[in-house]
């Protein structure tokens, strides 16, 4: 457990409405009036039942089976020990892999992914995988890490397959993953609103299985009394409606949630504390034409 996370995850005690532009939205509505809605909204998330599995193939065609991760935070090793990683074809790790993305720990960690049996490994980085992010600003790092992490650190992890504002395609299922949220002082921070959507543009039409490293607004983002999820990203996912959302970020709200279009699933694997707890999530899908 590292004794700093716990303010990592914590944000000053700013409502997150205060932080979003009053700029038009969804419905004619301001920014601002969606988020009020939403936050009210209650019947807009309809829990999947978690069996670890949020869905189950069916008899016809081939299915690939999916096995989400999330937040694992230096501590996939012990993850492996502790919480079996169900085998499948797909392992997805939504970020947070490490704590301050150090050479040892991502060589490490590399070696772990190396040993896990999945066919295809696909990861994004967290904010906590300090380093990966080639466009940020160190100087405008948190105080608590102002020269931790290994420049390009994605190069390390050979073992698996790194996505960032990337298309990948696995036997016909399209994936994109893309680590941009808005926390204030780490690497893929953007500003909210249209620094935030245009960052979300870049996503292609076409999209089966969307991973990101934090939520979109409305779904598995709660922390506290407070929603950290993205309103430009909840917009780019409606436009797109993936079968999928994967990420994690936000600790306390792991689980699935489903929009009758898109499933969401919030797949952190530590409690605020970084103490392991959640088990992996399944999910299957069909491939195309099979
Ligand atoms: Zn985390």
């Amino acid at each position: 457990m590292n004794p700093l996370s716990i303010r990592i995850h914590l944000c000053p005690q700013i409502p997150l409405s205060h932080r979003i532009n009053d700029s038009p939205g969804r419905r004619g509505q301001s920014r601002r009036e969606f988020w009020e809605t939403i936050k009210r909204d209650n019947k807009t998330v309809i829990a999947v039942t978690l069996n670890d599995a949020v869905n189950s193939p069916d008899e016809t065609g081939r299915w690939l089976k999916f096995v989400v991760i999330s937040d694992t935070h230096d501590q996939l090793g012990e993850m492996m020990e502790k919480i079996p990683i169900p085998d499948g074809d797909v392992l997805i790790h939504c970020g947070d892999m490490t704590n301050r993305g150090e050479k040892e720990k991502l060589e490490a960690l590399n070696e772990q992914f190396g040993q896990l049996p999945h066919k295809h490994k696909v990861v994004v980085a967290g904010n906590h995988d300090l380093g990966f992010d080639d466009t940020e600003d160190w100087s405008k790092r948190h105080y608590k890490y102002p020269n931790d992490g290994t420049r390009e650190g994605y190069k390390l992890l050979t073992n698996v397959t790194w996505l960032h504002d990337k298309a990948h395609e696995i036997e016909g299922i399209k994936i994109y993953g893309s680590s941009w949220h808005p926390l204030r002082g780490y690497p893929f921070y953007v500003d909210r609103g249209e620094k935030m959507a245009a960052k979300w543009m870049k996503m292609p039409d076409e999209v089966d299985i969307l991973i990101t490293h934090a939520p979109p607004l409305g779904y598995l983002d709660t922390f506290g009394t407070e929603r950290w999820g993205d309103y430009d990203l909840l917009q780019a996912i409606e436009k797109r409606n993936p079968k999928f959302h994967v990420f994690g970020h936000v600790h306390e709200s792991y689980g699935s949630a489903t929009n009758n279009r898109t499933t969401f699933i919030n797949a952190a694997a530590c409690l605020k504390s970084n103490t392991l707890s959640n088990k992996p999530i399944v999910f299957y899908m069909k491939v195309p034409n099979s």
